[in-house]
């Protein structure tokens, strides 16, 4: 419904919202004629999300620093969000859910802002353009969002007093402003102050651990790009591991991870994580990032997320769960959709990476199991209900056809095209997007170009029509 307001992109339609001070649902700002200022737009325009994201700007950086009050669970943040302009700016919008803001500076001038269901619409003082950085100093008891699902995402209290992030697909909005779509990446800087007694786990590196009287400021800095769903905290009372491994290209990667005390040293699992990065490794390329890990916590949400550097599990992980999770390091976190619809290239990539797990240690092949899933679900099973790329409704957007279906869409296509082609392409794939986002159609030109085969009707039949494939 935004998109038809953002392609025509007349100059008319700007002046009139500007006039007229309404919001403006559309995606794709409309840019004004020779550079008039203009309001951003405030849907990114995802067809399942369009009241997520912004448009009018890029964010470049993140730095985020928040206090967490753990008798009370309320925050006190700044966050400071470093953007290029794609046009003149009259004013703009982040998504924020909850929290109160209590000041908003555009490159160190106070400006106006007003709030609008998640939206933060920031009036500068003068118009920007080229790169500015947005201010937001704000506070309070962050909120959990509810998913179409009914499922639990964003700021999650916990029992021993501290809270975790995990934010598939819009959870960031509840504890810093952001351009919330996956399709803006950007680096982020953590400064979180707890009570000394919580640690605090997040994406990247470890910067620094200041302890000043009965508190601690935990530093994490992620240098690469990041989705704003990916950005996490996990603050609570940990058991800290550090370690050093060795990835198939000889890098030494730290491993960071953090185990809620209730559940002991979880030392099978940490011992896994660079047997499983490594196996990876050789099947999709280098290990996309700077270091690893995981977080183990009693979210009490039943899902695991694969934040960047270190997945967040709800209690222990199990040898599968952590497989699922470190592949999507390469896929979803370093080659991440552009569309909630391309979910498969996520999930159905995750999945895949348990079936050549499985395969290696003893299990079925690849085959046999895209076999017997094929078999074990005739063309009456709900499974055939959704197209893995043609997502109408978010409510399924997790659904199994992202991850079973999606993944039997991979064997599928390595039969097709031969195993040496088939890795070829998963590699090169995470290689081409590294630190980027890719779409259906570029993977399936991916796949065309290196099996010199046309694969239409093979991408077709599996990921955009709602029924079972025949002749499987
Ligand atoms: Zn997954």
């Amino acid at each position: 419904m935004s998109k038809p307001l953002s392609r025509t992109g007349s100059a008319a339609l700007a002046v009139l919202v500007a006039l007229s001070g309404l919001s403006v649902a559309a995606s794709g700002a409309a840019a004004a004629p020779t550079g008039r200022p203009s309001p951003g737009g405030q849907s990114a325009g995802d067809s399942l999300f369009p009241a997520a994201g912004n448009t009018g700007y890029d964010v470049l950086h993140y730095g985020i620093r928040l206090r967490y009050a753990r008798s009370t669970g309320r925050v006190s943040a700044t966050t400071a969000v470093t953007a290029r302009a794609t046009h003149p700016l009259s004013r703009f919008s982040l998504d924020l859910q909850g929290l109160h803001v209590a000041k908003v500076f555009v490159d160190g001038r106070a400006g106006r802002f007003s709030r609008h269901d998640d939206k933060l619409v920031v009036t500068p003082a003068r118009p920007v353009s080229g790169r500015f950085t947005a201010t937001v100093r704000y506070g309070g008891k962050p909120v959990t969002h509810i998913d179409p699902d009914g499922t639990q995402e964003g700021w999650i209290p916990t029992s021993d007093g501290g809270a975790t992030v995990v934010a598939e697909p819009l959870g960031a909005m509840t504890w810093f402003p952001d351009n919330n779509t996956p399709r803006d990446k950007a680096t982020f800087d953590a400064r979180i102050d707890v009570p000394s007694a919580l640690a605090v786990a997040g994406n990247g590196d470890l910067v620094s651990r200041r302890r000043h009287g009965s508190r601690t400021t935990w530093h994490w800095s992620q240098r690469h790009q990041m989705a704003t769903y990916l950005a996490m905290i996990s603050m609570g009372r940990y058991r800290v591991y550090r370690s050093t491994m060795r990835s198939v290209t000889g890098r030494h990667l730290p491993v960071w991870s953090f185990v809620a005390r209730k559940y002991g040293s979880l030392a099978p699992a940490r011992a896994l994580v660079p047997r499983v990065v490594r196996f990876e490794e050789r099947r999709f390329g280098p290990y996309p990032f700077t270091s690893t890990g995981i977080v183990v916590q009693d979210l009490g949400v039943g899902y695991a997320l694969e934040t960047q550097n270190r997945p967040t599990f709800d209690g222990p992980p199990s040898v599968l769960g952590l497989v699922h999770e470190l592949a999507h390091q390469w896929y979803g976190d370093s080659v991440t959709l552009r569309r909630w619809t391309d979910i498969w290239l996520h999930e159905g990539f995750a999945s895949y990476a348990e079936d050549l797990w499985t395969a290696a240690h003893g299990g079925p092949s690849t085959a046999a199991a895209f076999r017997a899933r094929y078999r074990a679900h005739p063309a009456s099973s709900s499974l055939w209900d959704q197209a893995p790329a043609r997502f109408r409704d978010p409510a399924l957007l997790f659904s199994s056809a992202a991850y079973v279906r999606g993944g039997m869409t991979l064997q599928v296509l390595r039969e097709r095209v031969g195993t040496p082609a088939f890795f070829t392409i998963l590699r090169r794939w995470a290689a081409r997007h590294r630190d980027g986002n890719g779409t259906t159609g570029q993977f399936r030109r991916l796949a065309e170009q290196v099996s010199g085969q046309d694969l239409g009707a093979l991408f077709h039949d599996w990921l955009y029509v709602p029924a079972r494939p025949d002749g499987y």
